[in-house]
């Protein structure tokens, strides 16, 4: 599966980076960060929390 994160959506709640650490980080505003666009089967759960969780609706999962 293939994280897309919409940097221009993102307003920095920071959701992401606090239950998936693994793939976002935040830049000095706060706002999300991708650290991997790939995710293997051990980051899917924390990928799917992030997307879910994200009030802005920036971050999407698709099949690669
Ligand atoms: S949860 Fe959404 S709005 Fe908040 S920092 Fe992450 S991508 Fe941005």
């Amino acid at each position: 599966m293939k994280l897309i994160l919409d940097t221009e959506a993102c307003t920095g709640h920071g959701r992401c980076y606090s239950l998936a650490a693994s793939l976002f980080d935040s830049d000095e505003q706060g706002h999300s960060v991708l650290l991997a666009s790939s995710v293997d089967e051990g980051s899917l759960s924390e990928a799917r929390a992030a997307v879910v969780n994200c009030p802005e609706g920036a971050i999407s999962l698709v099949d690669d």
